[in-house]
């Protein structure tokens, strides 16, 4: 696509990466099939490629947003299925990255969303904030169907129904916990902010697992969100901070000499992780510290293998449906790893259609746009519900969140289950 940017805007960084990207579209348009929003409503200016042209011409013009343009912005998940589908390589997630951060600095939304947006990027990130915040939700589960009926797809009804029906207790603390096997290596574990508050079973089943397959576990104090929420919202100061502030807490880890792997079990986490490199390659600094980081990260699926599941397995048996989160397939472009993983563990394993497809999660997704974001899950839950599955897997607590509220059976993390099949406890939402 041929673009007009001027040797002025040019110098500036992120504009030089986004007209790169801008000119690499063909206009071939095979994005728009694996495009959710496109595949629902089959408007193109809420395909990949139609938003890359209201974006070239926003960046072009350095215009102020319109409210049309960023509704069309807003829209898009930043699932990234167009990344996996480009013939061209488009690199779209910088590019709605910058488009995000633009619109958050240029754009003055409506009072209300200002203070909703402010609201989340305060709370989600912080896992005490963020625990206060489901036991209102849980106290106010009984209104749900009066806020539905009342405000039919809002978002008070959304934030109400993703909250669960008990009030979480708080998040356990993080400890360090030593290989249990002859030690192979140490694993930096990522405390993540919603995970252990909604599902601390993934964690405790993580450690375990990593315990018995030899690595040491360890994790670092005072870390916070890895910033990829307020990321999401076009925050990027904000998820520069908190970029910065982990690498500083890793510091004493990255540096003293042995190596091992960085590890976050939301793949969501693990996407932002391995852009830290990216994120902060102008920062004198920090960008060394970054891109060490960014090159540890690992998903559970890179750290593992089949061979060594195999031969700790124990009998287990269960119809498993696996779901392949966004930011693990199109993000991470880890694709069969995690499936082999629980074939190797002896499931028996099956992959919904339209596998490739968003279930709606996506960070703030199902809060902003509960609308789009309810028949994406409803459509995943039904792809998933046709295996007729006794559990669905995943490996981000956005989409075990968001396909829960949809499916009929229980969602857990692959790391519950392979915990469970090499001797470990099997996941409690089982047992009953
Ligand atoms: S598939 Fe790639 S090159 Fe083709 S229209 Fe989409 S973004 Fe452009
Ligand atoms: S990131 Fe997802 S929702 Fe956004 S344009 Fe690409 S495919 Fe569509």
């Amino acid at each position: 696509m041929k673009t007009d940017f001027t040797a002025a805007q040019l110098a500036e960084p992120a504009t030089k990466v986004s007209a790169q990207a801008i000119r690499k579209c063909v206009h071939c348009g095979f994005c728009t099939a694996t495009c959710p929003t496109y595949v629902l409503d089959g408007d193109e200016c809420d395909s990949p490629r139609g938003r890359i042209y209201l974006i070239k011409d926003m960046l072009e013009r350095q215009a102020v947003p319109t409210a049309d343009v960023v509704r069309h912005i807003d829209r898009c998940l930043s699932c990234l299925a167009c990344t996996t589908t480009c013939p061209s390589g488009v690199d779209y997630r910088h590019l709605v990255d910058h488009a995000r951060s633009y619109v958050q600095e240029r754009y003055r939304r409506p009072r209300l969303e200002r203070w909703l947006r402010l609201a989340l990027a305060r709370t989600l990130p912080d896992r005490r904030r963020f625990g206060w915040a489901l036991r209102l939700g849980a106290l106010a589960k009984p209104l749900a169907p009066r806020t539905r009926r009342r405000h039919r797809q809002g978002r008070l009804a959304a934030m109400i129904a993703l909250a669960p029906r008990a009030a979480p207790a708080a998040a356990a603390p993080a400890v360090d916990s030593p290989a249990t096997a002859p030690r192979r290596g140490r694993v930096l574990m990522l405390q993540g902010c919603a995970e252990p508050v909604l599902m601390p079973s993934i964690r405790a089943a993580t450690v375990r697992l990593l315990n018995r397959l030899g690595f040491d576990v360890e994790f670092a104090s005072g870390e916070r969100c890895c910033g990829a929420l307020v990321h999401h919202m076009g925050r990027e100061a904000e998820a520069l901070e908190h970029a910065r502030h982990n690498l500083d807490r890793w510091a004493e880890w990255l540096a003293d000499g042995e190596s091992g792997a960085i590890l976050a079990t939301a793949s969501g986490c693990g996407s932002q992780l391995k852009e830290y490199g990216f994120l902060l390659r102008n920062d004198p600094r920090y960008a060394a510290r970054a891109a060490r980081a960014a090159a540890l990260a690992r998903d559970l699926g890179e750290l593992i293998t089949p061979a060594e599941i195999r031969a700790r397995r124990v009998p287990v048996a269960a119809r498993v449906a696996y779901h392949a989160a966004c930011s693990l397939q199109h993000g991470q472009k880890i694709i069969a790893g995690p499936r082999q993983l629980l074939e190797a563990a002896g499931f028996e394993v099956s992959v919904p259609a339209e596998a490739h497809l968003c279930c709606g999660s996506a960070g703030t997704y199902n809060i902003m746009q509960p609308a789009i974001a309810a028949r994406l899950g409803e459509r995943k839950a039904a792809n998933l519900m046709a295996l007729e599955p006794q559990v669905v897997a995943t490996g981000n607590i956005g989409c075990a969140v968001q396909i829960g509220r949809h499916a009929g059976v229980p969602v857990v993390h692959v790391a519950e289950l392979l915990d469970w099949a090499t001797g470990g406890p099997a996941p409690a939402v089982l047992k009953t």
